[in-house]
């Protein structure tokens, strides 16, 4: 069989922090009283970075190969007060009568995070394995109660074809104090053949994927505000999408537009733009619209006249 390309995955240190501390937790807490340490569940925040082969749009079906990396770059903990955990298990209750309250409580918890940060997407939740040392492996549970319907869901909502499961570990070499090297991140995936891939052990590390979308910085605002002044009825519309991309519309003529969409890290990410009929709605080709890296490059009111200088 042909080896696939398999994304790398990271994870922020301060959300490590968080995740450790919450399965160190659990841990003590099952050992003290049931002499055996008690699974936890997380919810992990995710970016992504695509490879660069195919100009791909927030349309358009992503599935696993087309992913360079993932790096978690937030986490919700649930509250302690829903929580189920048992050595071998972790789930949730709420009091009769409460189970929509607590259905609330986790969506609007994870909503939140999305808001602040748009570049973030939710793949999938993470849990503990505390009782296995280095590598471990997905349980059919977790399969069939987790991976595979947060697959579907992504799908429907996202256009992923895969879904994320972090399972934290023991570390085979521990370094003792700090729970953060104490414990690891074993990564799965499932992809689009119903595979389970396992994406190795993620690393720790601070990065650039999680810095919030252009249009959040003074920078990137001045310059959408001077391009919408500059296209003027020219656009026909400007959206914000999941993962942080944006979208302009932009009137070419009376027949055809052109749809230009920013990445999250728009301008070190190239744009892509695609050809829309007016007419018939349908949409052309995606293709890179690579003006260099300075922003001020970009002048969407040109989008198919660009006279710029094509860097080395
Ligand atoms: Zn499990």
């Amino acid at each position: 069989m042909k080896k696939i390309f398999l994304p790398k995955v990271k994870i922020s240190y301060r959300v490590w922090t968080v995740i450790t501390n919450e399965v160190a937790k659990w841990a003590k807490i099952g050992k003290e009283s049931h002499q055996s340490p008690l699974e936890c569940v997380f919810y992990p925040i995710t970016t992504i970075s695509l490879n660069k082969k195919r100009a791909l749009t927030p349309f358009d079906t992503i599935n696993l190969r087309d992913i360079k990396q993932f790096t978690i770059g937030d986490v919700f903990i649930p509250p302690e007060q829903y929580t189920n955990y048992s050595s071998y298990a972790a789930s949730f209750s709420a009091p009769i009568g409460q189970e929509q309250e607590m259905q609330e409580v986790f969506a609007q918890g994870i909503e939140t995070k999305l808001k602040q940060n748009p570049q973030f997407y939710f793949l999938g939740p993470g849990h503990s394995h505390p009782f296995s040392v280095g590598t471990t492996s997905p349980s059919s549970t977790d399969i069939n109660h987790h991976m595979l319907p947060y697959r579907n869901k992504n799908e429907e909502l996202l256009g992923f074809e895969f879904s994320l499961a972090v399972i934290v570990t023991q570390h085979p070499k521990p370094i003792a104090f700090d729970e953060r090297y104490k414990w690891q991140a074993c990564v799965f995936a499932l992809d689009n053949y119903d595979q389970i891939q396992d994406l190795g052990v993620a690393e720790t590390d601070g990065s650039n994927d999680l810095l919030q979308p252009f249009y959040y910085s003074h920078d990137g605002n001045t310059w959408e505000t001077l391009q919408k002044a500059f296209l003027g009825e020219k656009l026909i519309e400007h959206q914000r999408w999941p993962g942080g991309w944006t979208s302009f519309l932009i009137r070419e003529n009376e027949k055809k537009a052109t749809l230009v969409m920013l990445p999250p890290r728009f301008p070190t990410q190239t744009p892509v733009k695609q050809t829309i009929s007016l007419i018939t709605k349908q949409a052309g080709e995606s293709e890179f619209w690579d003006c260099g890296r300075g922003y001020k490059n970009y002048c969407l009111g040109e989008i198919n006249s660009a006279h710029y200088l094509k860097q080395a």
